[in-house]
């Protein structure tokens, strides 16, 4: 069931939702504070009274599709804008490559070019899927991506993508992609199958860590940056899963149901801007059904909007088991490559008889498409090829597939391991600091000495499950069907992982650090050699308690979750979480250390693919602090220790609103569809996006519904003052340009957020479009321009099938620390 919908937010409403205190307690509303030091009670009269005209402009129940000048709007601006007005920015140019590319196939006979688009071999290779070498062509080693390099035994194990967006850091998103791109080039792999850009619709879809969250212009950004990375590094970067992909169970039977509007704004927005911005060289497709049909031939999205309305030039390929039935259709409408897997696959090292596509031939006569489909797929492939430079003057056996690929070369060297554990800690996010209680050491505040350290719960400890390919244990009996996950919880299960050799566990990293400073010492409860299926290992946890809580004046937590892909089932998770609660009675393991360690000060440390149910403790005085960690990858405990310790202020943010389960559109059960409601036999259930727009803190925003912390939110160690807000309107976009500084006691990072109330009815009340991070010495101000270009300045609108960008009315402009706290806030004309 939806909740009811609720009108638009009122102009009280609207300062109601900059009041509100977050639901912790410390993130009240700092306008009055804020406005007081720009400028006293006057401007405070002025700019309430502009921002309720404001509002009252966007405040329209009225159904109207027109969403622009649609009544109340005040504004003399005249004129309405058309999508005539709305200039595309410019496409990458690749004439010259697809010149390359038509030279180098015009002598190829029909099967040479079917060789181009079909892969060979399914994982029993170098590679998960692979193009064999070609007159003049290379071959290509395709590989997963996105946390790094899979079945590789020497690779960085990066953190997860979810996290890298938590770092609200645009430099070190472009950083990871380079280094992540340096790994592949390294070891010889020609295509890095990420980054992954599916939603977070609901937190307990099993690859949100593989993603970047739940807003379309922060999952763009990241997206554009790793890309730009990648591809640097000359590898060709593959966009996935094109597209509503969002959750797991079943992902290849069923149809996501996406509304017009939410489709180009939030689901293509990440592909359009890849393009755009970052000149993608390849999109995976998703197994998924679009409106009732399969992405695999989906020829509205794949042909006539991906490749000829948004003008991709790269190439589509299919995921890996999706091209599912006999049908001429997938390569027709659009899907240049066949990746191996489909029940119409069979692995022969080199034959075509393994594709369907083996009967392209024959669709060809039977007049179903022309060669000329096939020349066009082919071309594309080439000319990404060209595109990143991947194509040698000379073949020879050394520069061309499958001798020119290394797994096993290492690529984990220091500068990669470094460079994991800095995002790492600046995707780590503060929930929870009761009276500044961390850092451990080095408070400003406090005056801790703690002599005496226990660490409870086995998400701290060593995982040994982590050294497989999958990163999931089976039990000794050699069962694969019952897997579990035991110990530091680095990164989720499936193909988007690594093998995560030789990580270091918080554990480990706590005792290092405990070693080096001297003078502590640490217990540990942590439960690691117990029968896990025998609830053991968990009891032994709790039983150790006494143990180590009597002697001890700190003890740090650690509770975790886990969620993966679904083709493994772990703990009875098919890939989707089944719900938020902590693993292996984490809940009960906190409260038990409650009560059984009264004198110990405590911390909670919480890992996982993202929101864990930890209501409880927020408000609880007990719990002297709660540090969210995500999943950090091989060198995680490094970074949880930099930031407990206090080497760092935190500077991670939530890249999604914390919820209730129940405050997330519902994304588990769908809709069983009856035999005679199915488009097709295999698309057995329907999921409705009917939150439309209303993503993630929309929703919560817009049907007011419960949450612990909202989108952005992260503390820091430090506090900011925000001053001197500057807005300009030109058709370049909007230029906002405002002052911080740094007034607390720590060097930190901050992390200004630009969101927008549009001068439009009907539609999300305030949209997040901006942000950056600067690291802030004690007492430094720094000055932030920020500017919106025009894309992120429209909306889409349906009823002329294009963005649009107002041109009429008011925008409000607040610059927030997150979506509920805001420091500055005005107002600008659209006209520009
Ligand atoms: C996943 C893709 C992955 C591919 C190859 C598929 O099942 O959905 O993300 O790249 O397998 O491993």
């Amino acid at each position: 069931m939806q909740p009811s919908e609720t009108n638009l937010h009122t102009a009280d409403e609207n300062h109601d939702l900059n009041e509100k205190d977050s639901s912790d307690g410390s993130s009240k509303s700092k306008l009055n504070i804020i406005i007081m030091a720009v400028g006293g009670v006057i401007i405070v009269g002025l700019l309430i009274a502009l921002i309720i005209v404001a509002v009252k402009n966007n405040d329209n129940d009225d159904d109207d599709d027109d969403k622009e000048n649609g009544g109340s709007n005040g504004d003399t601006n005249s004129g309405s804008t058309t999508s005539e007005d709305y200039v595309e920015p410019e496409l990458f140019d690749w004439s010259e490559e697809y010149k390359k590319a038509q030279e180098l196939i015009k002598d190829y006979t029909l099967e040479e070019k079917m060789l181009l688009i079909y892969s060979t071999e399914n994982m029993q290779g170098k590679c998960v899927g692979s193009i064999d070498r070609n007159k003049g062509f290379p071959g290509m080693c395709l590989q997963d991506g996105p946390a790094g390099v899979r079945f590789s035994p020497s690779t960085t194990s990066w953190q997860a993508a979810i996290n890298t967006a938590a770092t609200f850091n645009r430099t070190l998103m472009y950083e990871v992609g380079a280094a992540q791109g340096k790994e592949f080039y390294d070891k010889g792999i020609t295509i890095m199958l990420g980054p992954c850009v599916n939603y977070l619709r609901n937190p307990l879809g099993g690859r949100v860590w593989e993603g970047f969250g739940e807003d379309p212009f922060l999952t763009s950004e990241a997206g554009v940056q790793v890309i730009k990375g990648i591809q640097s590094q000359k590898v060709l970067a593959c966009i996935k899963h094109f597209v509503g992909n969002e959750i797991e169970d079943p992902r290849h039977n069923s149809s996501s149901n996406i509304p017009e509007e939410a489709l180009w704004e939030i689901y293509l927005e990440p592909f359009y801007k890849a393009v755009k911005k970052a000149d993608v060289a390849s999109v995976m497709e998703s197994y998924n059904a679009v409106n009732d049909t399969f992405m695999t031939r989906n020829k509205r999205l794949l042909q006539e909007i991906l490749k000829d309305k948004i003008g991709f030039k790269g190439f589509i390929m299919s995921d890996w088991w999706s091209i599912n039935n006999d049908h001429y259709e997938h390569f027709a409408n659009g899907c240049d490559m066949n990746m191996p897997g489909g029940p119409g696959w069979t692995p022969t090292p080199t034959g075509l008889e393994g594709s369907d596509w083996y009967k392209i031939p024959q669709w060809i006569q039977a007049g179903y498409f022309t060669e000329d489909r096939v020349n066009d797929a082919a071309t594309r492939i080439v000319a990404s090829m060209y595109r990143l430079g991947k194509i040698p003057d000379t073949i020879t056996d050394d520069n061309s597939y499958p001798n020119n690929v290394n797994l096993d070369y290492d690529t984990k060297t220091e500068k990669n391991l470094e460079l994991n554990r800095q995002a790492g800690r600046e995707s780590i996010v503060l929930l929870k600091n009761n009276n500044n209680f961390l850092p451990i050491r080095n408070n400003k505040f406090q005056n801790h000495n703690f002599q005496s350290i226990a660490i409870i719960g086995n998400n701290a400890a060593f995982s040994n499950c982590a050294t497989g390919n999958d990163v999931t244990c089976a039990p000794e009996n050699g069962s694969q069907s019952v897997r579990y996950f035991t110990g530091y919880t680095a990164l989720g299960w499936g193909s988007g992982t690594t093998s995560i050799i030789g990580h270091y566990c918080p554990l480990d990293a706590i005792k290092t650090t405990a070693t080096n400073i001297g003078g502590i010492t640490i217990t540990e409860s942590t439960g690691t050699t117990g029968d896990f299926f025998a609830g053991e290992e968990i009891e032994e946890v709790r039983t150790g308690l006494d143990a180590v809580c009597g002697s001890s004046q700190l003890a740090l937590i650690f509770i975790g979750a886990d969620s993966g892909e679904e083709y493994l089932i772990v703990e009875n998770n098919v890939g989707d979480r089944n719900n938020l609660d902590p693993w292996h009675k984490g809940a009960e393991l906190v409260n038990q250390v409650i009560s059984d360690c009264p004198n110990s000060k405590k911390v909670l440390i919480v890992l996982g693919p993202a929101t864990v149910n930890i209501n409880q403790w927020i408000h609880n005085d007990n719990i002297d602090a709660i540090l969210f960690g995500g999943m950090l990858g091989g060198r995680g405990g490094l970074a949880i220790v930099d930031i407990l310790f206090g080497d760092f202020s935190p500077s991670g943010h939530l890249p999604y609103v914390w919820a209730p389960e129940e405050s997330y559109p519902n994304v588990t059960k769908g809709e069983l569809l009856t035999p005679s409601q199915r488009s097709e036999p295999y698309c057995v259930r329907e999921y409705t996006y009917t939150e439309n727009l209303y993503i993630g803190q929309r929703y919560v925003d817009k049907y007011k519904l419960p949450y612990d912390y909202p989108f952005g939110y992260g503390l820091s160690y430090s506090t900011f003052e925000y001053s001197d807000l500057n807005v300009k309107m030109e058709i370049s976009g909007l230029t906002v340009e405002f002052k911080v500084k740094n007034t607390g006691r720590y060097e930190a990072s901050v992390v200004p957020m630009v969101f927008l109330t549009f001068p439009i009815q009907n539609y999300p009340l305030k949209v997040f479009k901006g942000f950056d991070k600067k690291l802030l010495a004690i007492d430094e101000q720094a000055s932030f321009t920020i500017v919106v270009e025009p894309h992120d300045l429209s909306y889409y609108d349906v009823s002329k099938a294009s963005f649009v960008r107002p041109k009429t009315g008011n925008y409000i402009v607040y610059v927030s620390e997150n979506a509920r706290d805001d420091h500055l806030m005005t107002t600008v004309s659209a006209a520009y």
